[in-house]
């Protein structure tokens, strides 16, 4: 995807798929692009992801950035009056008044970069990301591999019993599977 920067308008992108899938790495190269063009750029990532790292965004494959960790979506708009990039990454856990800050900053003419997990481990889709990606400019979905047939991998199997939707953790806890391999 190319996304060409002009002068005073903002977009909304949105990078969404799976577990496994490398949605957190997408953000990150797209991010270092930015910061390689010399544009100010914040990420920001909610208070319950806290896995590796407290003040990083890191991927599976432990790349990482620096990031601020936010408890609201208010907090996101606050912190981010001065960059031009703003990313945001595990979106999903900021709720649906992620929508109204993602907006607001792509009207103040900033690029907004989300990622986020798309569905739950019951397959059903994980607000707010159908409302993002109606709203947004730009999506990609990131597909992984099927950990048990190799097929493309578009849904998030949970391994062990538990009916918490948001249950944060990763290899023993999650696997990605495909259509035929899911089994809710
Ligand atoms: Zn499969």
């Amino acid at each position: 995807m190319n996304v060409i920067q002009t002068q005073g308008v903002g977009w909304i992108e949105v990078v969404c798929g799976c577990m496994f899938s490398g949605k957190t790495e997408e953000l990150i190269r797209r991010i270092r692009r930015a910061q390689i063009a010399k544009q100010n750029v914040v990420i920001f990532k909610p208070e319950i992801d806290n896995r590796y790292s407290d003040n990083e965004v890191v991927s599976h494959s432990k790349q990482k950035l620096e990031s601020v960790t936010v408890s609201s979506a208010q907090e996101v708009l606050e912190l981010s009056q001065d960059a031009e990039v703003v990313g945001i990454d595990e979106v999903q856990f900021l709720g649906a008044e992620v929508v109204d800050v993602c907006n607001q900053l792509a009207k103040d003419g900033k690029r907004v970069i989300v990622a986020g997990l798309d569905k739950d481990y019951l397959g059903v889709p994980f607000e707010p990301i159908p409302q993002l990606l109606a709203v947004s400019e730009y999506i990609v979905k990131t597909l992984a591999i099927c950990m048990e047939c190799g097929n493309p991998a578009n849904f998030t199997q949970r391994l062990i019993d538990s009916e918490e939707r948001v249950l944060v953790g990763t290899d023993k806890i999650y696997e990605a599977r495909c259509r035929k391999c899911f089994k809710p």
